[in-house]
């Protein structure tokens, strides 16, 4: 397949989509917000809705021009991934439906969603903000594309052991990593960058104050952050396989037989 048989900034298509997906799959899709009445979508299994700590928060659509995340996570989602029955999970499908209707990286009101997600004057943001306020997740995934990109890379702020080379091996089968030492101004080692200490530092350093989703969850709600990049002037349909590959991997990490074991000693 080299073209999607739709639109990839079809977000009416994309909300259906997901509509039928939590109805087939027991998940809840709720409205978190409307901008410029486009409705901003929260979908969570049954433990999240009950509050129940641990697991997974993956958002994607953040920036509307990087549209490969938005269907992969759909499609992953629709695989019916065993995480959706064995961990609290947690998904914006698209936070910023103007953006990708539009296909560009701000949103409706301009504004690079981003470097905002402290600013609770942000409709949008403040409702994102209710929505994960006290809760604590073992990892948060972030899906985006970068147009510089000549291949796939990864930001990956941890508290533990770093699985980042893991994840983006397992990714390799559909895009290759991008070799480059320095991507945005950080210094990468073969596709990866890892953190763990002086994220505020690189706030105010790199990001002139403003705060990304991936480091407010870090700092706030997240062990493990994910940032994942494909290069969004590849063929779409591996960049969707691409992620669904980061998805399936990073998943795999929280429910494998020894994770299971150690929920089980949960009291
Ligand atoms: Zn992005």
């Amino acid at each position: 397949m080299s073209t999607l048989p739709h639109s990839g900034h079809d977000y009416p298509h994309l909300l259906g989509r997901w509509k039928e997906v939590c109805h087939t799959s027991g998940l809840r899709c709720e409205t978190i917000c409307e901008i410029g009445e486009l409705p901003v979508v929260k979908v969570e299994n049954a433990a999240a809705a009950a509050g129940d700590p641990g697991g997974l928060y993956v958002s994607a659509g953040v920036h509307g021009d990087e549209c490969a995340p938005v269907w992969a996570l759909l499609d992953w989602v629709a695989s019916a991934p065993l995480i959706l029955r064995e961990k609290p999970v947690v998904l914006f499908p698209c936070l910023n439906p103007a953006g990708l209707i539009e296909n560009t990286r701000h949103d409706g009101l301009g504004i690079d969603l981003n470097r905002s997600f402290a600013d609770t004057s942000h409709p949008v943001i403040a409702a994102w903000q209710q929505t994960v306020a006290g809760r604590r997740f073992e990892a948060s995934v972030h899906l985006h594309e970068d147009y510089d990109a000549t291949g796939i890379y990864l930001y990956e702020l941890t508290r533990t052991k770093s699985r980042g080379d893991q994840l983006l091996f397992a990714c390799e089968p559909h895009l290759t990593r991008d070799p480059a030492s320095i991507i945005d101004g950080s210094d990468f080692e073969s596709g990866l960058f890892v953190r763990t200490t002086g994220i505020e530092q690189i706030v105010e350093e790199q990001l002139g104050g403003g705060y990304p989703e991936a480091i407010l969850l870090f700092l706030k709600h997240a062990e493990v952050s994910y940032t994942f990049e494909t290069p969004s002037e590849a063929d779409l349909p591996r960049r969707i396989a691409t992620h669904r590959a980061f998805l399936e991997a990073v998943a795999e990490g929280l429910v494998g037989p020894f994770q299971r074991g150690l929920g089980s000693l949960r009291v």
